[in-house]
């Protein structure tokens, strides 16, 4: 595995904390070991992305860090089509003395979200996560239910499983109350009460990642990503907005996607302050995130009850009777409208590719013809 890329300054800047060069602390499975076999026995070596600046990924491998480049057939994408977490295939053409990156394995979890850019496109943003940690903030505002439900949904969609962490409880009186809030809303999830000023409730989460284990973070700007992320590390590894605003930007600068690694094990992923947090193919995660209104329809006449004004509907039932708390009907609702609205986008796209399609196709038979007529 040669460590002379022309990308030397890269290699210098990353990754954070001190990579484990064991393949298993850096998360290759059972399974991953048994996809890769038959590329082992083709002579490629894996490795694991732990970043990607401007397309270019940055590969964990036994050896230490890489530099590689994408194969042609993986650069689809101006980002490339790997995210930060995906595990690789690399191989060293002879004659060259450029890592190439040949192919991506099946993910075992992904973090998707729509392209913020595009109208039907969904953006991974990390990959082979075991744990999604949504952060929300008790203070100054308290928790805000509407967005970590449709964070939830976003988390169980990815494949991986959620836990809620709640930060700043030194700001907050009764910090025990507003987690009963939290836990009507996050049914099924564990939930976590964390301070990084009194350090309470970070050695619980420390215990929550095994070595080998990846972990990624998600929420809102400001609610304490960086500084839980540098509690976890013991170290400061991650700008926090105070940092940031003292050179004068005064917005959130994290754009990378970047893995840290604990000292005693364990992989963190941080994601950038995702402002448009639009939902993307997520019916999976929807009725995972809410079990409640799952259960309850199954008494509605209507199959395809969309718990608005149907007849017969067993969930509007549960909210007149105060049974079902009417915000969350409405949180549902909204979010399930949302979904709808994707699919028929990527339908009128898939449309649009398909004229496309057909268009050059027709083209080619033309041409065809009159190539055999002549
Ligand atoms: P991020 O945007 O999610 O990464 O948020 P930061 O980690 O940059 O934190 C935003 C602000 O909240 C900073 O001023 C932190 O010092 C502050 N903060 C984060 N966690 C806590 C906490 O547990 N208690 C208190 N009092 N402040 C916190
Ligand atoms: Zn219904």
């Amino acid at each position: 595995m040669p460590t002379d890329t022309p990308y030397e300054e890269d290699l210098q800047a990353a990754p954070s904390g001190e990579p484990p060069c064991d393949l298993t602390e850096l998360g290759f499975t059972e399974r991953f070991r048994a996809l890769f076999e038959p590329l082992a026995a083709e002579g490629f070596v894996p490795g694991r992305v732990s970043r990607v600046d401007r397309g270019l990924p940055l590969v964990l491998t036994e050896e230490g860090p890489v530099r590689a480049e994408p194969a042609a057939h993986l650069r689809e994408t101006a980002d490339g089509p790997m995210a930060v977490g995906d595990w690789v295939a690399l191989a060293v053409p002879e004659g060259h003395d450029v890592t190439i990156v040949e192919a991506i394995l099946p993910r075992s979890s992904a973090f998707t979200r729509k392209d913020p850019g595009e109208q039907a496109i969904g953006q991974v943003i990390a990959a082979n996560i075991d744990t999604v940690f949504v952060v929300q903030a008790l203070a100054p505002n308290g928790p805000n239910l509407s967005r970590l439900e449709r964070e939830l949904v976003l988390a169980w969609e990815s494949g991986a499983i959620p836990a809620v962490v709640l930060t700043k409880a030194d700001l907050c009186p009764d910090p025990d109350a507003l987690r009963d809030e939290v836990a009507a809303v996050a049914l099924g999830v564990e939930i976590h009460l964390t301070s990084a000023v009194t350090g309470a409730g970070v050695d619980e989460l420390h215990d929550h990642i095994e070595p080998g284990q990846t972990v990624a973070f998600f929420g809102a700007s400001g609610v304490g990503k960086s500084t839980l992320l540098n509690s976890l590390m013991g170290d400061e590894v991650q700008e926090t907005a105070e940092v940031r605003e003292y050179d004068g930007k005064g917005r959130h600068t994290t754009v990378a996607r970047e893995m840290f690694f604990l000292p005693e094990g364990g992989i963190l992923i941080d994601t950038p302050g995702m402002r448009a947090l639009a939902l993307w193919e997520a019916e999976e995660g929807l009725a995972s995130a809410f079990p409640d209104i799952e259960e309850l329809a199954d008494g509605c006449r209507f199959g395809d009850c969309t718990h608005t004004r149907e007849p017969g509907c067993a969930v509007r039932a549960a909210v007149e009777t105060g049974e079902l708390p009417e915000r969350r009907l409405e949180s549902y609702v909204r979010l399930t409208e949302e979904l709808r609205r994707v699919a028929e986008r990527q339908d009128v796209r898939a449309r649009a590719e398909k004229k496309k399609a057909d268009k050059v196709l027709h083209r080619e038979i033309k041409r065809f013809h009159k190539e055999r007529g002549r």
